[in-house]
């Protein structure tokens, strides 16, 4: 089988991100859903390509949806690991990033609720994410449903969060909003900031 995708090694050891995340919830999460996502986007390609060579037709209602689940599945869960740092790499956002979150949402504070907000009232499993307009660079949130829903067109994806059930279930069972404000004490703020300027 062609690799089309493959699983990116993890920034950090698995016990790195404890207390917040155990190394069994990074484990399963990494190891397992990721690792899923990385390989049914490339069975899809690899089915396609088939389809193509035999001269066949393919559903392609179908596939584009599959695809573009399983395929942003893989692309936010490379995100969300470099979204995270240990917690004493942690620290604040950086001038540029800071300023703009300054401008964008009130502040840091009021930055950080509304992210919460966006992860908390996701419709059945989702992320929340911090985005960048291309055209006004403008910084936005997004709620994306699934991994494929609700998307903003071009927008650059500067930090994420995961808000499935399977992101945090093992460690906080469901107190989810406990896991959301964690999160903020392994926040990879200089990964966010990197994002303003470069390409992913
Ligand atoms: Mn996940």
């Amino acid at each position: 089988m062609k690799n089309f995708y493959v699983l990116p090694e993890l920034p950090y050891g698995f016990k790195d991100l404890e207390p917040i995340l155990s190394e069994e919830q990074l484990k399963i999460h990494y190891e397992k859903h990721h690792n899923a996502y990385v390989k049914n986007a490339n069975d899809l390609l690899e089915k396609l390509d088939k389809v193509h060579e035999e001269g066949r037709e393919v559903d392609l209602r179908a596939w584009e949806k599959a695809f573009s689940f399983n395929v942003n599945g893989h692309l936010l869960h490379s995100l969300f690991w470099e979204s995270m740092t240990p917690e004493k790499k942690s620290g604040e956002p950086g001038k540029k990033l800071g300023e703009l979150i300054k401008d964008n949402f009130g502040g840091i504070e009021k930055f950080k609720k509304e992210f919460m907000q966006t992860a908390m009232t996701v419709e059945g499993s989702g992320w929340a994410a911090l985005t960048q307009c291309p055209k006004t660079g403008r910084l936005l949130l997004m709620q994306i449903e699934k991994h494929n829903m609700n998307c903003y067109a071009g927008f650059k994806m500067l930090l994420v969060m995961d808000a499935f059930e399977h992101a945090y279930y093992i460690d906080y069972k469901n107190e989810k909003g406990k896991f959301f404000e964690a999160f903020w004490k392994i926040v990879n703020w200089e990964a966010a900031e990197k994002r303003l300027d470069n390409e992913y």
